[in-house]
């Protein structure tokens, strides 16, 4: 049990990797706050993974419902010990058919997200001079794709937010890093064609594409307290896709 009673928050939490994540540290005694845009999701990711769970809607690219948001879970939950930047979207076409609402929109969700959870849950962090901050990136970020100037920009984004906030809070007790997941059966994959999840099967030397759960234990290794030394880095989780 590695988080008994610790606060830990996970946004997109109400589906794939996300509910996965919490459940998961739910497991290890955490209570969680599960956030996602529509409270119904957030609600029953919570109800199903029990341990004083709360389900909380907001769309994390609107600082003003983060700010209420992390003021919510400090007084339902108590001070944050974790925050897991998991919520994201895509948007994907090719770079001559983008809108700039196509771009703007994956950019605000997945990067300016995690920025403004960053923020608003930091505070209380360093004056607990203790904190945890994962934030999911993905393979996507690190070798960029076809289709994906927006989602790749954000993902990469992150990788560069996580240096500096490693960088700015490392002296206050708090790391920060990110997992690059490789390609994870949730919805966010589901109209993969058929021929690129064999090229990733053939490709993976693990033969197969990834679960939610072999996403979720990368990151409760990287919230524990046992990772106090490793701030600012990326852990590529990919069955070996990009060797
Ligand atoms: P998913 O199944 O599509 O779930 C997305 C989650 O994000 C949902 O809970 C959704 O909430 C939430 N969300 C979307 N927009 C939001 C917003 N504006 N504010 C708050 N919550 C929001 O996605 P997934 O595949 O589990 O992916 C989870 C994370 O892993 C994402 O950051 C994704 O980019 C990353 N990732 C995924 C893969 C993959 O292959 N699946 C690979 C690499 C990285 P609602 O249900 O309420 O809409």
């Amino acid at each position: 049990m590695r988080f008994t009673d610790q606060v830990v928050i996970v946004t997109g939490a109400s589906r794939g990797i996300g509910r996965e994540i919490a459940r998961s540290f739910a497991v290890e005694g955490a209570k969680v706050a599960c956030v996602a845009t529509r409270l119904g999701g957030a609600q029953k990711t919570a109800e199903e993974i029990g341990g004083g769970a709360k389900g909380y809607a907001c769309d994390v690219s609107d600082s003003a419902s983060v700010d209420a948001l992390i003021e919510a879970v400090q007084a339902d939950l108590g001070v944050p010990a974790v925050l897991v930047n998991n919520a994201g979207v895509t948007k994907d076409t090719l770079l001559m058919r983008m809108k700039d609402e196509d771009f703007d929109r994956v950019v605000a969700v997945n990067l300016k997200g995690a920025f403004n959870l960053i923020r608003a849950a930091s505070r209380s962090m360093m004056k607990a001079r203790y904190g945890r901050i994962v934030n999911i990136s993905s393979v996507v970020g690190l070798h960029g794709a076809a289709g994906q100037v927006n989602y790749a920009a954000s993902k990469a984004g992150l990788i560069g937010l996580t240096l500096s906030v490693a960088k700015e809070l490392g002296s206050r007790g708090i790391t920060c890093n990110a997992v690059a997941p490789g390609f994870i059966e949730t919805d966010m994959t589901e109209d993969l064609p058929q021929e690129f999840r064999e090229g990733v099967e053939k490709n993976a030397p693990v033969g197969r594409l990834g679960k939610p759960e072999d996403i979720a234990p990368a990151i409760l290794f990287l919230a524990s307290a046992e990772a106090s030394y490793i701030t600012g880095q990326t852990l590529t989780v990919d069955g070996g896709l990009f060797l």
